[in-house]
């Protein structure tokens, strides 16, 4: 497998990261998740734009243009012969002799490397069970930093209870998932934490919600109360692999009829049909 490195495609095992890079020491750095179906990446563009405004919200330069990063990609799609699967992309701010303040003379290192991965067709169907736990993050979740840890110890805390998904809260209001955003559904309308700075801008999120909007679904972006989350009609997730995900228990809780609800479905439905087109 070709990974890229810089400007350059090479050998995954010829890669090496220098224990002074400071993505590795700091978590001083970004990335995306970016979804392959039938070897196209879906909603690239999105992706390379979010990618594109982390990097300017930690004030670190992109040695590549979006468009030189599109090209850069798709050849690596292309070279790995990807047709199902997930692109990962990362930039660190570089290397440098350790220091928290920005290094003067510092290149950022741009990695990026395919993964091949069916779509999640069972828990699609089937549903996942998730949990809550406080969000003890930092207040700039919009960026799509290295920075892991929180969502780490959230997610592993579902796993430890026998879950999928940690419900992440932070005040008595749901904000997202550890790796998801969540949304619910009461009496039709779709609810969901609006984009600012306490969660990512999920790319599936903004996916759902024009479809919500086109499907003639009410939808208010307002940050539901966790109490409100347990009386929901509806819960359900989205992220680039779980797609939209129906979440049936919270708390061993069972969520509406403990099955998919038609909300749900619709939009999941919505979204098949969006998938190759984007
Ligand atoms: N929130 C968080 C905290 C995430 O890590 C992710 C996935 N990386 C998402 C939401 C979903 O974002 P997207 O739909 O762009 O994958």
């Amino acid at each position: 497998m070709q990974i890229l490195f810089d400007d350059k495609f090479i050998p995954r095992n010829q890669a090496r990261v220098d224990i002074e890079d400071r993505g590795y020491q700091f978590g001083d750095g970004i990335y995306e998740v970016i979804r392959v179906y039938g070897g196209k990446m879906f909603c690239l563009e999105a992706h390379l734009r979010r990618f594109a405004k982390s990097a300017s919200e930690i004030r670190m330069e992109l040695p590549h243009s979006p468009e030189r990063l599109q090209i850069l990609l798709e050849e690596l799609v292309r070279t790995n012969g990807l047709t199902e699967g997930n692109v990962y992309l990362q930039a660190s701010r570089g290397t440098a002799p350790r220091n928290h303040p920005f290094p003067e003379h510092c290149r950022s290192q741009v990695v990026a490397y395919t993964m091949e991965a069916s779509r999640p067709l069972q828990t699609l169907k089937e549903g996942i069970r998730a949990i809550t736990d406080r969000d003890i993050r930092w207040l700039r979740c919009d960026i799509k930093s290295l920075n892991l840890l929180g969502a780490v110890l959230a997610k592993q805390n579902a796993v430890d209870r026998g879950c999928q998904e940690a419900i992440l809260h932070r005040d008595g209001r749901v904000t997202e998932g550890s790796s998801t955003n969540v949304f619910m559904v009461r009496e039709g309308t779709l609810i969901t934490h609006p984009a600012d700075n306490l969660i990512l801008h999920g790319i599936t999120r903004e996916v759902v919600l024009e479809l919500a909007r086109e499907e003639g679904i009410p939808v208010r972006e307002e940050a539901p109360s966790v109490e409100a989350l347990f009386r929901a009609d509806e819960v359900f997730i989205t992220s680039t692999t779980m797609e939209v995900a129906p979440v049936i228990s919270i708390d061993g809780r069972t969520v509406g009829e403990g099955s998919p609800g038609p909300v749900t479905r619709r939009l999941q439905n919505a979204f098949e049909k969006q998938i190759g087109k984007k």
